[in-house]
């Protein structure tokens, strides 16, 4: 679908080279239902580059090389279920309904304190889901997103977690046998480190890196005697690059339910954030289920 709408933006692209304002039409580039960002690494295992795509019924959508133009989504109104599909009034854990968000594996309570996890014990939503999920190997991790923390993943979640994160840096603890034990031993690094990510500091800049094998050592030390079971994983230091071009000086963030339109030039990704000039940020994965159009200036 083309939809011709004018709106104007700023270019530099005619050969005076002087800054006009001059009308263009916008293309229709996505319209659906929003879920989180995923990506393609177009770096290596070890250096990380995030070619950003959401994934819509009509193909992928390549973030990327959307960097530097104007984009307006239009959000109409309408949620639905990124489990079962039905309209939902609201979204409940970033984009289900309620007879899901209470009843479906990928929100039960473990998800965010893994410690709670029972699959161990044979207790859990769905026992098939949580083989694959909590009674798989995981993984405790350090990072450097807006500041140093500590962390959870499944195996086959690195460098997904991180990158959803908006880390610039990483390096797994330790290896844990099960979702469990891999929180008990989070539980006790919440003494020593942080747990939750600072995400204004995480976008409005890169962090620095810190000698994350001395922090990883102090990990160590800390959970040794403390009776649980863990392996100790490979000294290796992850480092991820986002696509941006420019960072928020402060952030604001945009929020559907109050205001179903945004307008902006978009400056960078980060984590599953959308920046734009004017210091505004769209949190993708907190809008997951909603119906939108995203249209860009051509
Ligand atoms: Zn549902």
């Amino acid at each position: 679908m083309r939809v011709k709408r004018t709106c104007f933006i700023k270019t530099t692209e005619i050969p005076t080279f002087t800054t006009l304002k001059i009308r263009i039409n916008m293309k229709t580039l996505f319209t659906g239902s929003l879920s989180k960002m995923q990506f393609t690494n177009a770096g290596s295992e070890l250096e990380i580059k995030p070619e950003y795509f959401i994934q819509s019924d009509s193909g992928k959508l390549h973030m990327n090389n959307l960097i530097g133009k104007e984009i307006t989504i239009r959000y109409d109104g309408k949620i639905n279920c990124m489990s079962c599909g039905k309209l939902t009034k609201k979204s409940y854990g970033q984009g289900y309904c309620y007879p899901c968000f209470i009843s479906i594996p990928q929100t039960e309570e473990c998800v965010i304190r893994p410690e709670l996890c029972r699959a161990h014990e044979g207790i859990a939503r769905d026992m098939e889901y949580a083989k694959k999920h909590c009674l798989t190997d995981q993984y405790i991790y350090l990072a450097l997103s807006g500041g140093l923390k500590v962390g959870v993943t499944r195996y086959h979640q690195i460098p997904t977690r991180w990158v959803d994160q908006g880390a610039n840096f990483a390096i797994k603890l330790a290896i844990a046998k099960n979702r469990h034990t891999a929180g008990v031993i989070e539980v006790s690094l919440k003494q020593i480190f942080a747990d939750k990510t600072n995400w204004r500091k995480m976008l409005t800049g890169n962090d620095n890196e810190i000698p994350l094998m001395e922090q990883k050592a102090k990990a160590i030390e800390h959970i040794k005697d403390r009776d649980i079971e863990f392996t100790e994983a490979e000294n290796v230091i992850y480092t991820i690059s986002y696509p941006v071009e420019q960072f928020p000086t402060k952030v604001t963030s945009v929020n559907f339910d109050k205001k179903p339109e945004y307008n902006g030039v978009l400056t960078g990704i980060k984590g599953q954030y959308l920046m734009f000039d004017g210091n505004t940020v769209l949190n993708i994965r907190r809008h997951g289920g909603y119906n939108i159009e995203m249209l860009v200036g051509e």
